[in-house]
């Protein structure tokens, strides 16, 4: 069993169904209550007290002995030019996180963050600009679910770790959410549903190859080589380009499953013809699919995005060469700024 106490009481939202038995069998519960109260949380309810198969007195001990992590919504920003929606969430301790919710022809999807804060800092992104605070705990990660499912009376059906935070910074928790949604007995969310965005941390990556889970692996490439790579992502100092296209090669012949790479596209920075030429030379036979994101302006970096003309341009020698581009359509842009500037603004 995991160490996740908090305040002394045990935080039961980053249980597997299992390990809610066992610690339930240790206050002589029978097992069927694990279950009962495992599909509650899920549910999006957050006291013991509301669950409507559990008496008073059963809900008070349980309440002494474990605590609901909750996502309570601080902000909530609606777009008028799509479905988008995005949260800004008050986590327990007061910390702010950000999530977002889009709708797509084939259901919900959310983005959730991972950590807050980020300490990879990334010189075009907004989460990692105040430096970093913590992990978030598989209950704080499904809690963001719970509450927007809740609050929109929806069912989500896709996840994306793409908000505040690098994922495999904060991995046996990231693990354990994704073992937590996709149980039968909670969320259902199967494990092909879920995608991983990573900014390339190579040890991590082969640890993530090993458990040989069916999630979808992004990995935030944005440069062809390490000189551009450096200028603007810092961990390309420890993992250059090549080693990370190895690692990611690797997964890719461990799990059959096809590596998505970011190519958020910046301008005058990695949007050249030389540098579609590069990223031709560097992912040539991988199988690999290429997003590219038109890089969402922070006020504070200074980068500018391409006119649509010259993203399209740059698709278009991708494809040229025989590449698979898309370019990522851009949802809620009236209630964006990109992930992590809700967060900056409001603690400031
Ligand atoms: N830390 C992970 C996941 C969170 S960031 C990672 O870096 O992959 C999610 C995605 O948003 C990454 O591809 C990241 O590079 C991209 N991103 C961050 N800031 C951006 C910006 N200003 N414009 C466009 N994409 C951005
Ligand atoms: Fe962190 Fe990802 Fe932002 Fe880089 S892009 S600072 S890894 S959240």
């Amino acid at each position: 069993m995991p160490q996740l106490s908090n305040e002394n009481r045990i935080d039961i939202k980053s249980l597997l169904p299992d390990e809610i038995k066992q610690s339930f069998s240790d206050l002589s519960l029978p097992s069927y209550r694990a279950k009962q109260v495992f599909s509650w949380l899920c549910r999006g309810v957050d006291d013991f007290a509301l669950m409507t198969d559990i008496s008073k007195d059963l809900a008070n001990t349980l309440n002494e002995k474990y605590e609901i992590k909750t996502c309570k919504i601080a902000k909530k920003f609606c777009s008028q030019l799509d479905d988008t929606v995005k949260y800004l969430f008050e986590l327990n301790d007061g910390e702010l996180i950000e999530s977002v919710v889009m709708k797509y022809k084939h259901g919900y999807s959310i983005c959730i963050s991972t950590q807050i804060g980020c300490k990879m800092g990334c010189s075009f992104c907004a989460s990692g600009l105040n430096g970093f605070v913590r992990n978030l705990y598989p209950s704080e990660m499904l809690s963001q679910i719970t509450a927007a499912q809740h609050d929109l009376d929806i069912r989500i059906s896709n996840i994306v770790l793409m908000g505040m935070g690098e994922p495999l910074d904060n991995f046996d928790n990231v693990v354990r959410f994704m073992k937590i949604v996709s149980n039968g007995d909670g969320l259902n969310i199967g494990l092909r549903h879920i995608s991983l965005s990573t900014s390339g941390i190579v040890p991590k990556i082969y640890e993530l190859s090993q458990l040989n889970l069916p999630i979808t692996l992004s990995v935030s490439l944005h440069a062809p080589n390490d000189k551009i790579r450096s200028s603007i992502m810092k961990i390309n100092n420890t993992y250059g380009v090549e080693e990370l296209i190895c690692a990611c090669k690797k997964y890719f012949e461990r799990t059959g499953r096809r590596i998505s790479y970011e190519y958020a596209i910046i301008k005058d920075v990695n949007d050249t013809p030389e540098c579609a030429k590069q990223l031709y030379e560097l992912l040539n036979g991988t199988c690999a699919h290429i997003n590219l994101i038109p890089a969402n302006p922070v006020n504070e970096n200074g980068y500018k995005t391409p006119n649509r003309e010259n993203i399209a341009a740059f698709q278009n020698l991708l494809i040229k060469y025989g590449l698979n581009a898309t370019i990522r359509r851009t949802l809620g842009r009236d209630i964006n700024a990109s992930c992590g500037q809700l967060r900056n603004r409001n603690k400031r």
